[in-house]
């Protein structure tokens, strides 16, 4: 039963209360309609982006990322990483060799609170010290020169494969100094200026595109790559001539490229208020980045726990939960500190047993210090979880319908990558059945879950970009 919405309580629940409680559940529906006019909006804004004359006063800014062709499964090389702006900081190492399955070392570093919102400084010398660590732990050869690929999950201009403007951080990062740098040149500043590492920034790539190619490496047909997790964004493959956005020069021959749409600040304009609910407003009012990102707060794995939270605490003012358990000592609950309902917590509360409520309990009891909550207060919280995750999936279902119309495809295969996504346990059917429903069957598309693309990703791109560089032989 643990997939099923559960009932909150038509015995122990007064008529009003009930509807009370239904009426801000249902603040988080979206009807095949709406959605329809979300997808209708969103398209336009794509346009917006991808033209010369609208570019500057879009949300959906469609980068070009100089990607152009998807690998062969003959590149080769022996390659070190960086994975920047998800769950985790990693280093890698991947050794490519045509015919072999690549071979992928890694490690995760800390990138602490005060890092992500310090100096641009501070975090670069940290990198080149995590990138030092590594290469000596793992007994590199301090005397060669190694490439490196650069997987750097924020907005960026590209002006070709290795210079990468930021326009802004996302996210929980906030570094002073950095927007508007060249963050290949940035990070090679600060690994030459150790003088004990030789490693050569050839590439910066953005997350989705590292899913798109590390997923390509074994399957022809992807041509579509989400992210899903701390922040949410898509690219695809666009005909060039479509880019009116181009810079730099393309080699005619370049039929194609990857376009970041960077999607997640759809919205900034205010184009999709009509379904904003307050908790999304109360969000975007206490973050970083006040107005900026409101698609992406609506959908990803940094603010999904906490639209739970301020729900939950909306129920809690009108006394339609917890009400005994507030009456004893509520100042002491954690449920009022910000970021304390973490969106792991959905996973578990969504797939608990609608007769048990076990993990709910167990949540409950940890995070907030309630004992004894009653069967239909749990029943509500799941609700609420589902609820937010479901208008989530939906969400990001209609993005890719967009742009799956667009490429217009027989065959897509859309390679998925992001902690929400992975881990979750009801998004990805959910965002299957949405996007079924919202495409012609004659664009038939796929779902997988990508392996690795900030390893593999990155060193397919960053091997074709060595090609025929004497150094790195
Ligand atoms: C960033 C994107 C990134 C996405 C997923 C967003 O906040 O702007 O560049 O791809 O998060 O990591
Ligand atoms: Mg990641």
């Amino acid at each position: 039963d643990s997939y099923v919405e559960p009932d909150i309580g038509k015995s122990k629940r007064t008529k009003e209360q009930l509807e009370e409680i239904q009426k801000r559940l249902d603040e988080f529906k979206l009807s095949d309609e709406i959605l329809q006019q979300i997808m209708d909006i969103l398209e336009a804004e794509m346009e917006k982006g991808l033209n010369r004359g609208t570019h500057s006063e879009a949300d959906v800014k469609m980068l070009p990322t100089y990607v152009c062709q998807l690998p062969t499964g003959k590149e080769s090389n022996d390659i070190l990483a960086l994975d920047l702006g998800g769950s985790n900081f990693r280093v890698l190492f991947i050794r490519l060799r045509e015919n072999e399955e690549p071979v992928i070392v890694n490690k995760v570093f800390i990138v602490s609170e005060s890092i992500m919102k310090g100096t641009g400084e501070k975090l670069f010398s940290h990198i080149a010290n995590c990138l030092y660590l590594f290469m000596k732990n793992h007994n590199l050869d301090m005397t060669r020169t190694y490439p490196l690929g650069f997987t750097f999950s924020f907005p960026c201009r590209q002006l070709g494969l290795s210079n990468s403007i930021l326009l802004r951080w996302t996210k929980g990062f906030l570094c002073s100094d950095v927007v508007g740098e060249d963050i290949v040149a940035t990070l090679q500043k600060y690994i030459d200026a150790r003088g004990d590492i030789k490693v050569k920034v050839c590439v910066l790539i953005n997350d989705t595109v590292g899913t798109v190619m590390s997923t390509a490496y074994y399957d022809r047909k992807t041509a579509l790559g989400l992210i899903l997790g701390t922040g949410t964004n898509a690219c695809y493959i666009e005909n060039v001539d479509r880019i009116g956005i181009l810079e730099s020069y393309v080699d005619p021959d370049q039929k194609q490229m990857l376009v970041n749409t960077e999607w997640g600040a759809f919205g900034e304009n205010g184009s999709i208020d009509f379904i904003r609910s307050r908790y999304d407003e109360e969000i975007d009012k206490t973050s970083i980045n006040v107005g900026k990102q409101i698609f992406e707060k609506m959908v990803s794995g940094m603010y999904l726990g906490e639209l739970v939270r301020l729900m939950i605490l909306e129920l809690i003012d009108r006394e339609l939960i917890f009400v005994d358990e507030m009456k004893k000592n509520a100042y002491r609950h954690a449920l009022f500190t910000k970021g304390s309902f973490y969106t792991k917590y959905l996973n578990e509360i969504e797939t608990d047993s609608n007769s048990k409520f076990t993990r709910t309990k167990r949540i409950l009891k940890e995070l907030a210090g309630i004992e004894n909550p009653s069967h239909e207060d749990c029943a509500v919280v799941k609700c609420i979880c589902m609820a937010v995750t479901k208008r989530a999936a939906k969400l990001t279902a209609a993005g890719l319908a967009v742009i799956l119309k667009r490429m217009n495809r027989a065959e897509c295969t859309i390679a998925v990558d992001g902690s929400l996504f992975r881990y979750h346990p009801r998004m990805q059917a959910v965002v299957e059945k949405t996007l079924t429903n919202l495409v012609s069957s004659l664009n038939k598309f796929k779902i997988v879950l990508s392996t690795d693309g900030s390893g593999k990703g990155a060193a397919v791109v960053a091997a074709v970009a060595v090609e025929n560089d004497p150094i790195f032989k």
